[in-house]
This record gives C-alpha cells, sequence and structure tokens, in this order.
C-alpha cells in the first residue's frame, strides 16, 4: 500500500537517508530497527508525507504522492502517523480525544466506538482523566487508539513501545493487531528495541547511518544476520 522508492534526505551536510527503498504491503506489520539517529524517524516522516525527500517518491496504492511543500496539513487522511512526541489535546479528557477522530459520527455509533476503542486500548480508569495529567504509556495508548478510530489504511508509529511496560506492550500490540485484522490496516513501527520488532513484525528493515543494511522476517534477521551489526542489534551476539 505505501512504498519509498530511492528516498534520499541530508539536512546541511548530514546524509541521513541514503536511497531507500521499502515497501509495505496491506494489512503487514513492519518494523523498522536501527540504533539512535539511523535515520528512522525522518524516514517515517517521509512516507507518511510530513516531510519531503530530497530525491525518491513515495506512492500509496500504486499512485505517486506530491511533495508536502509548505502545506499547512500535510498528513494524508488514510496514512496516520504518529510522532515519537504524540500530541493530544492537553485539557481535553480520554475519551474527548478519541471522540474528535469520530466527530463526523452520530452519537449513538460514536458513543459504543469510543468505549470499544478505550477497552481494546485498556484505558478505562482514564477515560475521564486530562491528556496532560496521562502517563507516558497512557498517552501514547490514546494517542494510538484515536488514530485507529479513523480506520486509516496505514498506521505510521514512532517507538510506540518506548513508555510501556510489558502488560501495556501486549494491551497496545493486541489492539493494533486487532484493527490490523477487522481492517486490514497496515503498521510501520520504529523502534530500537530488537526485542519488540522480533515479537510484533511480519517482516523488519534494519537501518544504519541512513542505509538500509537488511530486510526480511524476524527469523531471517535472526538466524541469518547480514554483518555483525544485524546481529548485535537483534542479540544474537552480544
Ligand atoms: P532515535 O532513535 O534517537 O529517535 P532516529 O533513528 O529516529 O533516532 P532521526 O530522528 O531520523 O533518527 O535522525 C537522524 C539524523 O538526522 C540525526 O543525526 C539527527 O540529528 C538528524 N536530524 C533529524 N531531524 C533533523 C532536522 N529537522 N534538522 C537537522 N537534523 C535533523
Ligand atoms: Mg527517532
Amino acid at each position: 500500500v505505501l512504498k519509498a522508492e530511492a528516498v534520499s534526505k541530508s539536512f546541511g551536510d548530514n546524509l541521513v537517508l541514503s536511497g531507500i527503498d521499502l515497501e509495505l504491503h496491506a494489512g503487514e506489520w513492519l518494523g523498522i530497527l536501527g540504533e539512535s539517529g539511523s535515520g528512522k524517524s525522518t524516514l517515517l516522516r517521509i512516507m507518511g508525507r510530513f516531510l519531503d525527500a530530497e530525491q525518491g517518491n513515495i506512492f500509496f496504492k500504486g499512485n505517486k504522492l506530491k511533495p508536502v511543500g509548505g502545506e499547512l496539513i500535510p498528513g494524508h487522511p488514510s496514512i496516520r502517523l504518529i510522532h515519537q512526541e504524540f500530541e493530544l489535546f492537553p485539557n481535553q479528557t480520554v475519551e474527548e480525544n478519541i471522540a474528535y477522530s469520530l466527530r463526523f459520527y452520530e452519537v449513538q455509533y460514536r458513543k459504543e466506538k469510543v468505549s470499544e476503542l478505550i477497552a481494546t486500548a485498556g484505558l478505562e480508569n482514564v477515560r475521564n482523566q486530562k491528556a496532560k495529567l496521562l502517563s507516558g504509556g497512557e498517552k501514547q495508548r490514546t494517542a494510538i487508539a484515536r488514530a485507529i478510530a479513523e480506520q486509516p489504511d496505514v498506521l505510521l508509529l514512532d517507538e510506540p513501545f518506548a513508555h510501556l511496560d510489558n502488560h501495556n506492550r501486549r494491551v497496545l500490540a493486541n489492539a493494533i493487531e486487532v484493527m490490523r485484522k477487522k481492517h486490514n490496516m497496515a503498521c510501520i513501527f520504529v523502534t530500537h528495541e530488537a526485542a519488540d520488532a522480533l515479537a510484533w513484525s511480519d517482516r523488519i528493515a534494519v537501518l544504519k547511518d541512513g542505509h538500509m543494511v537488511q530486510a526480511g522476517t524476524p527469523s531471517e534477521i535472526y538466524n541469518n544476520p547480514l554483518n555483525s551489526y544485524v546481529a548485535e542489534l537483534t542479540g544474537a551476539i552480544n
């Protein structure tokens, strides 16, 4: 559904991404794994149309997307990106934040859907809490529930598990899994934690210094790492 073709990007003379080819298939979970500074967030922002590549193109369902340029609202309605520092409405409650995504629907459906998402994301006990008072993990789950409410074709998540303990990691991953199955939603998530990439991906793409080092299934990446960087990242050697 979403494809990056020969994408390169520099900031000043810092070449951050170099000739990246990456294709996300419908319904797929794709993990992008790499060290801090390897270009993961930059690639995700380019694929989510929040940032323009210098070279290369992004395709959505086979059609080339135009550059963001100076657009005020750069997002694509079918591609939802959740930034590393997610943005919620701080003075609105969890429920209100999620309901915002469903504002075009009549009230009965909206209420049911909000409750369903709150349950799926394990947010019942904070549903009436203002977003600014939530813990990092609660914010993360609220942001994802809000994005999922829009039923995007593609969900792009920057470090979705960073603030979560093992239990909430599973809650969140299961919530995404449910949506994926229900709506054939595809998901790219960025992580520097090999365990998360290995646990949740259909396929993993490994980035190093802006280069795509290796892409494959978790077992290919773990059992047949192309080089010592990949092996070290996955913990196959330490
Ligand atoms: P982390 O795991 O720490 O989030 P990352 O893999 O997501 O790292 P990026 O945020 O993509 O890395 O950054 C890659 C490189 O690009 C870094 O060297 C960073 O300093 C640089 N960079 C990112 N955004 C900008 C920007 N807007 N202006 C200048 N340099 C930037
Ligand atoms: Mg990042």
